[in-house]
């Protein structure tokens, strides 16, 4: 098949969550394909860059990890300006990184584009029998705020590579 008709898009990705929720962890699953029991903080930003090929088009992400901003609940510009896609994370053995989840939500709705997509990620079902956030909690959440909802685990790789697929194709459609 053809290439020549394919799109080169780049995509700007934004993940946001309380701390520990594993949004490192769910990166580097990602683009590295690893899981580390003992993920190191991450401090300040982190930035990754992947590259995606669906049918018709290559997406290259740039992701911004972020961290310490769990403590001011404020998102400075930077973070969300040009992005295209932002992903709030929840861990699930976690009512209180939820109710997180929730303020960052208001605040990327608050801040930051229109026509930002965005997806809440319940993470850790590894840990099904210490789970505290039902899923349908979280579905029912995201369901009332306009949100994609998935289940992830950055631990078994459950979700994973397809939560950044559905997201590069939903990108994809915008562009
Ligand atoms: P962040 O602060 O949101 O970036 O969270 P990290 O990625 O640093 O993860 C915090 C802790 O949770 C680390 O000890 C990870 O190993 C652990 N962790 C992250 N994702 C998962 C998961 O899906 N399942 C389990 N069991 N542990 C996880
Ligand atoms: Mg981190």
């Amino acid at each position: 098949t053809s290439n020549r008709n394919n799109k080169n898009i780049q995509a700007k990705l934004v993940i946001l969550g309380d701390m520990g929720a594993g949004k490192t962890s769910l990166v580097l699953r990602f683009v590295k394909g690893q899981f580390f029991d003992y993920q190191e903080s991450t401090i300040g930003a982190a930035f990754f860059t992947q590259v995606l090929t669906l049918n018709e088009a290559t997406i290259k992400f740039d992701i911004w990890d972020t961290a310490g901003q769990e403590r001011y609940h404020s998102l400075a510009p930077m973070y969300y300006r040009g992005a295209a896609a932002a992903v709030v994370v929840y861990d699930i053995t976690s009512m209180d990184s939820f109710q997180r989840a929730k303020k960052w939500v208001q605040e990327v709705q608050r801040q930051g584009n229109a026509n930002l997509i965005m997806f809440l990620v319940a993470n850790k079902v590894d840990l099904e029998e210490k789970r505290k956030v039902g899923s349908e909690e979280g579905e029912q959440y995201a369901k009332e705020n306009g949100l994609t909802f998935l289940e992830t685990s950055a631990k078994t790789a459950h979700n994973v590579n397809e939560l950044f697929y559905e997201i590069a194709k939903r990108v994809e459609k915008t562009r």
